[in-house]
């Protein structure tokens, strides 16, 4: 059942709305091995880009920049660690904002 798209749709893009808009992730390619960590078909960042860039059009380019929060200077960067995937605040370590992906 990987043939179909618009089954799935729908649920990848609310995962995306989460991880880009709420939680910041700044990349495509960060965005889709999000999607294979959570099970969803191994797609590249250039095709999780191309499928579903029209859902985010607020905005341009390559990646998706989302001011931080707490500070409102740094932008939001993904990282990795132990216990999962999160982002953090690019001016780390002078404001420490951090978000972990959505279960
Ligand atoms: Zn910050």
């Amino acid at each position: 059942m990987t043939k179909g798209i618009d089954c799935t749709d729908e649920d990848i893009v609310i995962n995306l709305w989460h991880w880009m808009v709420e939680d910041g992730i700044t990349s495509w390619v960060f965005a889709a091995a999000m999607l294979r960590q959570n099970g969803y078909k191994r797609m590249s960042g250039k095709t999780v880009k191309e499928r579903f860039k029209k859902y985010f059009e607020d905005t341009t380019g390559e990646s998706v920049y989302v001011k931080c929060p707490a500070c409102e200077k740094g932008t939001l960067v993904p990282r990795s660690s132990d216990y999962g995937y999160f982002v953090g605040c690019s001016e780390y370590p002078r404001c420490k904002y951090h978000a972990y992906q959505k279960r």
